[in-house]
């Protein structure tokens, strides 16, 4: 078996962070300036006979008046046609419009393939306490087959996504 899944989310959520701990090696770049990754970088893992393709996806947030922003976006989205597991990348507790941006273009291409949202950066939040009502604000916003919160940076829950990923073949 093998397969695509795409990792999704606006700028510095962590998708790059999460797509190196996720191969276990640094392959993608990271930065604190938003909008490092200025293409698609894809890493291969390996499970017995499976073989799983991560596609770091940036761009699905972006207003499309720039011809830059709409070729990017359209190389998103057309990537997402193919996946078999999305992984949305939200920031732990902060939610924003570019979110909701991504989540109108997940929406607008629903074609049954299964959609994980990953609450990343739960390593800063003091109070674990403090993100259920938050996680559950998350479950109304659209039918997530999971919502799972993550540390990019400590591995927290990363296997979990992998398994899914693997999974989704
Ligand atoms: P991207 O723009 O979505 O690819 O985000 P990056 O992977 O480049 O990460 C943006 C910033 O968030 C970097 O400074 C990362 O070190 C930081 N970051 C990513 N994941 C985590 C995490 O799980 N916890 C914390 N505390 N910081 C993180
Ligand atoms: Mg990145």
């Amino acid at each position: 078996y093998c397969g695509m899944v795409a990792i999704v989310g606006r700028p510095n959520v962590g998708k790059s962070t999460l797509l190196n701990k996720l191969l276990g090696q640094k392959i993608s770049i990271t930065s604190k300036k938003p909008q490092t990754t200025r293409h698609r970088i894809m890493g291969i893992h390996t499970v017995a006979e499976r073989q799983v393709v991560f596609i770091d996806t940036p761009g699905l947030h972006m207003e499309e008046k720039r011809a830059i922003n709409r070729l990017m976006n359209r190389a998103a989205a057309s990537s997402l046609a193919e996946v078999s597991l999305v992984v949305f990348v939200v920031d732990g507790m902060t939610w924003t419009e570019d979110d909701d941006l991504v989540l109108r273009k997940l929406q607008s291409r629903d074609d049954g393939r299964k959609t994980v949202l990953a609450v990343n950066k739960v390593d800063n939040i003091k109070n674990k306490e403090e993100l259920f009502p938050y996680l559950e604000a998350l479950s109304k916003k659209f039918p997530f087959d999971e919502i799972l919160p993550i540390s990019a940076t400590k591995g927290t829950n990363v296997q979990r996504i992998l398994d899914m990923s693997i999974e989704s073949l």
